[in-house]
């Protein structure tokens, strides 16, 4: 699909990108265009496709004065520094490009509320390990989701204490939530980006994602958890890597292969509602066993349980599922 070359924001290398950003008065710019932004106007819904007329561009004098500082030839100056990546001019005046409402919605997301901390609130959600009660932290935009009595899913060096898991959440989904929707917010946020990680698109910039295995080959849990090589429960990780945004998700392969459609199906034929980004993702991969059948290339075995009956996947090393066979408990039975 071609943008008729209407958008002539243009691709600016990184360093250059933080050159013109680190201005106060282009930041201002940036801020006061997201501000007098219009979102439920059809014209700025339904860009670039002919089906709406106006021009929804904010003009010179409009944002000088909203900005409030500089004289106008300065302002003019940072403006031009700022169009054509992160300013489109237009017939009326200046709008923000889709570089510019990144930016501003990364400040937004990163700035609203005052809340910052979340201090170790139990929520009322059982651990998928052994039942107890799930503790959440959040600092430093990351919740951390722990449990109140074993050490979890990623451990430390001694075993004795760790996390279910720790995932990134910009301040704004603390917003007006209590600590129970805080928890399951973070949950249905990053699944559904984990899940377009192992989609092959890049959650932040779309672009293509490179996904590799990473298999403790001296996997000893000891009890309760805790490898001295790999520190984690489970001993074979997918991790996913955009080399062009430098975005990273890791986590088990029980939880990666939840995703796959064969699965979903799987428990849809067995009455069960399989919801990706659920917390019951978490319980449900406690349940698989994985199983290393060649090494050189990768081959994996991965058997999902349900109602006594098992679907076995096997996957190559890129992860895709080669072959999908179910044993079912009643397949000899007539009733
Ligand atoms: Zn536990
Ligand atoms: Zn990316
Ligand atoms: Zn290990």
């Amino acid at each position: 699909m071609s943008r008729g070359g209407r958008d002539d924001s243009s691709t600016l290398p990184p360093g250059d990108a933080f050159a013109v950003l680190g201005n106060e008065t282009r930041f201002e710019i940036v801020r006061t265009l997201w501000e007098l932004y219009e979102p439920e106007d059809p014209a700025n819904v339904v860009k670039f496709a002919d089906l709406y007329d106006g021009d929804t561009a904010v003009s010179f004098s409009e944002l000088y004065e909203a900005v409030g500082y500089g004289d106008s030839g300065n302002f003019n100056y940072h403006l031009e520094q700022l169009t054509d990546h992160f300013v489109r001019r237009t017939d009326a005046g200046y709008e923000l490009t889709e570089a510019g409402f990144e930016i501003a919605r990364s400040v937004v997301a990163g700035t609203v509320g005052e809340k910052l901390r979340l201090d170790s609130v139990e929520v009322d959600e059982p651990c998928p390990r052994c039942g107890a009660p799930v503790v959440i932290d959040y600092d430093n935009h990351h919740l951390a989701a722990s449990c109140s009595q074993c050490p979890g899913i990623w451990q430390d060096a001694t075993g004795d204490d760790g996390v279910l898991f720790t995932f990134a959440v910009p301040p704004s989904g603390l917003t007006d939530r209590t600590p129970e929707e805080v928890f399951h917010a973070t949950l249905r946020y990053n699944l559904n980006r984990i899940r377009s990680f192992i989609d092959g698109v890049c959650p932040d910039c779309s672009s293509a994602v490179e996904q590799s295995l990473d298999v403790c080959d001296d996997h000893e849990p000891r009890e309760g958890g805790g490898c001295p090589h790999c520190h984690r429960q489970h001993a074979i990780e997918v991790a996913e890597r955009c080399h062009q945004c430098k975005s990273v998700a890791r986590g088990p392969l029980t939880i990666a292969i939840l995703a796959h459609p064969s699965v979903t199906a799987f428990y849809h034929d067995r009455g069960i509602v399989h919801d990706f980004t659920a917390w019951e993702t978490f319980r449900r991969a406690q349940t698989l066993e994985t199983e290393l059948l060649e090494t050189d290339p990768y081959r994996i075995r991965v058997t999902i349980p349900c109602d006594g009956d098992r679907l076995r996947l096997t996957l190559d090393e890129t992860l895709a599922v080669v072959d999908v066979v179910q044993e079912l408990s009643s397949a000899t039975s007539t009733d």
